[in-house]
């Protein structure tokens, strides 16, 4: 087993893994720009290296900093958290080639992922079903015309490195479809450094599912059963919930089935989640993320298992914990992502904390590295905290979740948590009857 890590993240998942380090004997190294010198990573861990200015680029993504930090420390792995590095190859390999453990899948993966035209035809290769669209990138004006055509309007000019829920385009016409191409490409060209688009059928009703998986190096593959993050805002996520409310049993061991297969046949390793659109029945490929998610703890509430102590393991050369006929599901989750915004424009709004109470009881986790005194820098993401209710039911979540956001005191600044708690009281919502585009509705006509 390791003797040292080295996180190379911040916020609210630096605590995370930290906390996993520290329940399996590990020491931990924190790592953290200028403004971040009172966060509460740094505070927490063994040791600490500030590794540059406040702008992610001169620290977060800084490689040879958070390499030459590994080095002086001593550290024997890094693990990167989500966002920043986590979905590198490049740094992967780096890191690997100096000896020091990558906490995550294999480099050649993680490249193959991050381009989602080749995910998408790696998917289709191993059995999983994909959004019916382009086989590869879509270059030729004509040739998209033709093809959307054949699919039929709506369609979706998506960029191959798109993520974050940016760089997509919807068409709604023939006539919509030569401007959107130009203005999809150039948008990726500037976003991503990397022009190439592809093209999908528009799904119009589909809910947001994905699975999570977790390989070793043995060639063992499980899964854990489903997310539902169809509640959405600019395709990113806002809440999300396990088990979906949408599958039965059945359903579940199909696609269980066939992703676990074709993970295996993959040879990948580590945690990932394969993410699907579903409709009417049907699932969707869209992508896959090599990495932990955001909202990994919904899964943890429901099989009891510490995702990270797992990613930790697999890399060390352990093998899985759990075959998957030791996968249970107890209960039901529900994770809300509270950001440091206007509740209702969403403007950013960071600033100093000034009184600060987090919700506990049964069934309530928090994950946060809020304090009171505690300034929220402008520099970086806007998520403050995650809240994470567990219990017997659906409905019990539900009470929960209202109540501990209640509970919940953030004082300084402005938060999302009265979007949350106006959303535990709609009808929709409560019934479990949402998909991809209701929360903008509901946004929209609140508005
Ligand atoms: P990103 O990598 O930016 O997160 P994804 O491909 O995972 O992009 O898609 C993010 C979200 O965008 C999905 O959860 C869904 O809401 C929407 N989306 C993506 N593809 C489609 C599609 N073909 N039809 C309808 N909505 C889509």
């Amino acid at each position: 087993m390791f003797d040292k890590i080295l996180i190379a993240n911040r916020g609210e998942i630096a605590l995370r893994v930290l906390r996993a380090c520290r329940e399996m004997g590990i020491h931990t190294v924190a790592i953290h720009s200028t403004a971040d010198a009172d966060a509460m990573h740094v505070r927490l861990a063994d040791e600490s290296v500030c590794i540059g200015p406040p702008p992610s680029a001169d620290s977060y993504l800084n490689i040879p900093a958070i390499i030459s930090a590994a080095e002086i420390t001593g550290a024997d792995a890094i693990h990167p958290g989500y966002g920043f590095l986590s979905e590198n190859a490049n740094f992967a390999s780096i890191v690997e080639e100096h000896g020091i453990t990558f906490i995550g899948p294999k480099p050649d993966h993680i490249r193959l992922m991050g381009d989602k035209i080749a995910a998408k035809a790696a998917a289709r290769s191993v059995g999983i079903p994909v959004v019916p669209g382009s086989d590869g990138p879509v270059t030729d004006e004509a040739e998209a015309a033709g093809l959307a055509g054949r699919i039929g309007y709506p369609v979706l000019i998506k960029a191959a490195a798109g993520g974050g829920g940016r760089g997509m385009k919807v068409v709604r016409s023939a006539a919509e479809l030569r401007t959107a191409l130009a203005a999809a490409r150039s948008e990726a060209r500037l976003a991503f450094g990397n022009d190439a688009v592809y093209m999908e059928k528009y799904l119009s009703l589909p809910r947001h599912i994905e699975l999570q998986v977790v390989a070793d190096s043995f060639g063992n593959v499980i899964h854990l059963g489903e997310r539902d993050c169809s509640l959405q805002r600019r395709h990113q996520k806002i809440l999300e919930e396990a088990l979906s409310p949408a599958l039965n049993d059945e359903q579940r061991r199909r696609i269980g089935d066939t992703v676990t297969n074709a993970i295996r046949e993959l040879g990948y390793l580590g945690v990932g989640t394969v993410e699907f659109l579903y409709e009417n029945g049907e699932f969707y490929f869209i992508e896959m993320n090599t990495r932990l998610q955001v909202e990994h703890p919904v899964t943890e509430a429901i099989t009891g298992l510490d995702l990270v102590r797992e990613q930790i393991r697999i890399a060390a050369g352990a093998p899985l914990s759990l075959r998957q006929e030791e996968v249970k599901f107890w209960g039901h989750s529900i994770e809300v992502r509270i950001n440091a915004e206007n509740p209702v424009t969403f403007a950013p709004a960071p600033g100093r904390i000034t009184d600060y109470h987090a919700p506990g009881g049964l069934g309530v986790r928090v994950d946060s590295a809020l304090y009171a005194g505690y300034r929220v820098p402008p520099n970086y993401d806007s998520l403050i905290a995650k809240l994470i209710v567990h219990g017997t039911s659906r409905n019990e979540c539900l009470m929960r979740l209202r109540r501990a956001l209640q509970e919940y005191v953030i004082g300084g600044i402005e938060t999302t948590i009265p979007l949350h708690l106006a959303l535990t009281q709609e009808q929709d919502f409560v019934n479990g009857a949402y998909d991809i585009h209701w929360l903008e509705e509901y946004i929209a006509n609140k508005g």
